[in-house]
């Protein structure tokens, strides 16, 4: 099954539709390498070979597509679109490099998956379907409503105080309804708070693709 990628939209939100297509959303087990229990992202995703193989069929002409305009990691300035898919799909360890990449420019680096409830509306009216952003991952405002942006965050539900996991976080942000009271208009999740308990998740990301002063290897 190959989805369409929606302008803009992350690595990480396509992989979650696909996944979601082909029902291989099912426990919040089935988001490692994706997003971590507590809601966090690297830059790029690290499936394992369970959820990778759904990916599969796609060329390493659309990967690239992914990677350079969907992913906050140029990562074909170090490595050859074949390391770059097997580690994304597979967790096959990226060859080390001579040279040694600054901190953001590591696929590790993290942050909290967010999103504006307002923009989801608006594509659920447009496109049917809601998608996560790059943009979300590089600030904690969205630029269009000028608000600042929620975060998927496993906590208890903030309409009916139940605790979630990373699954019905999700499911929740993506639809605005809550899992356990049905509660809508995204009342279940809160908008981010910065404080010293979870600074650290709050590092956003810069995206490096906006600068390809890199030649292809
Ligand atoms: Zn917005
Ligand atoms: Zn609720």
């Amino acid at each position: 099954m190959k989805l369409n990628v929606f302008e803009n939209e992350s690595i990480h939100s396509y992989f979650i539709r696909t996944l979601l297509c082909l029902g291989q959303l099912n426990d919040k087990s089935d988001f490692r390498g994706l997003i971590s229990p507590s809601g966090v992202i690297r830059k790029l995703p690290c499936l394992v070979a369970r959820q990778g193989s759904a990916f599969e069929e796609l060329t390493n002409n659309f990967f690239e597509l992914l990677l350079t305009e969907h992913s906050t990691y140029y990562g074909l300035r170090h490595y050859n679109i074949g390391e770059l898919r097997n580690y994304i799909l597979y967790s096959s360890a990226l060859p080390k490099v001579s040279e040694i990449p600054d901190a953001h420019q590591i696929p590790n680096s993290r942050t909290q998956l967010r999103y504006c409830p307002k923009c989801f509306i608006e594509q659920i009216k447009n496109k049917g379907v809601s998608w996560f952003k790059l943009d979300w991952q590089c600030s904690v405002v969205c630029t269009i409503h000028n608000d600042k942006l929620f975060h998927v965050f496993e906590c208890r539900t903030n309409c009916c105080n139940k605790p979630s996991n990373i699954l019905r976080d999700v499911l929740s942000a993506i639809s605005g309804k809550c899992c356990f009271c049905s509660r809508n208009s995204w009342e279940v999740a809160q908008q981010v708070f910065i404080g010293d308990w979870n600074r650290a998740q709050y590092l956003v990301l810069e995206n490096d693709n906006q600068y390809k002063m890199y030649q292809f290897r």
